[in-house]
């Protein structure tokens, strides 16, 4: 488990950076257009200005104790469970913000995908959530397929005949082998079907940066670890997924 953690040390600092990063600018941003509705607010009502600013500085306060939460529990730290639901709502408005100032500094957006995943699956790993196989949904993405297998795997991935020419034989056998619920799904929604029919107590899902962490933000609460697909044919493509890193996680998250 070290050995994976160790990898991901890199690339979660720059998503929580960036996250700071944003948190203080639409922070700075709320107080400047406070400071320039003062007057306007005191007109309407004497103490308006300052419920107004009571409410801001509570709402900036909290979201930076969700930030912070993240961080805690990053490091391994007790958390505290109030920000949890909040933190993805709250990922989702600031992101754009964080890309924004990424690329200030030559930061690409996928890059900052990735570090949002690496900081989700530390949270994952180290929150300690083992769930039996047959409880675990594997999803993957039909990208993986050989673009020139005849066989449609989509709705029935038994319908592989594990030829060798992609991963999603591998992943079958491995399927088979431990119990877990495997799926190929050709997008988003299709993966949330999937999600709502099969009911899992986890997911592990193979995908692109982008795809992971709109996945794992939409499935939750449902906990949700991501592995990411290899691109040696530009996206979309004949993509790979390593077998080893499947197996490292899956060791991880099956009971
Ligand atoms: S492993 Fe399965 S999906 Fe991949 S090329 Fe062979 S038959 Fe097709």
């Amino acid at each position: 488990m070290l050995s994976t953690l160790e990898a991901l040390r890199p690339k979660k600092r720059l998503f929580l950076g960036l996250l700071l990063a944003a948190e203080f600018f639409v922070a700075l941003l709320l107080y400047g257009a406070w400071l320039i509705c003062c007057p306007g607010l005191a007109n309407i009502f004497e103490y308006l200005p300052l419920i107004v600013g009571a409410l801001l500085i509570f709402v900036s306060t909290f979201s930076f104790g969700a930030v912070c939460n993240m961080v805690l529990a990053v490091k391994g730290l007790p958390t505290l469970k109030l920000f949890h639901r909040y933190s993805f709502a709250l990922i989702k408005f600031l992101f754009p913000v964080a890309v924004r100032i990424g690329k200030i500094f030559g930061i690409k957006r996928r890059q900052i995908e990735g570090s949002f995943v690496a900081v989700s699956n530390l949270i994952f790993l180290k929150s300690g959530i083992k769930v039996p196989a047959n409880r675990l949904l594997v999803l993957s993405p039909h990208c993986l397929q050989l673009s020139t297998c005849p066989h449609k795997i989509t709705r029935d991935p038994n319908n592989c005949k594990r030829c060798g020419g992609c991963n999603v034989g591998d992943l079958m056998k491995l399927a088979e082998e431990m119990g877990f619920t495997f799926f190929v799904a050709t997008g988003g929604t299709l993966a949330r079907q999937v999600v709502k029919q099969k009911r899992p107590q986890a997911v592990l899902a193979i995908a692109c940066e982008r795809d992971l962490m709109s996945g794992i933000q939409d499935v939750y609460p449902l906990p949700a670890v991501g592995v990411l697909n290899i691109r040696p044919n530009g996206p979309c493509l004949n993509t790979r997924v390593d077998m080893d890193e499947v197996r490292r996680v899956l060791s991880q998250i099956v009971e």
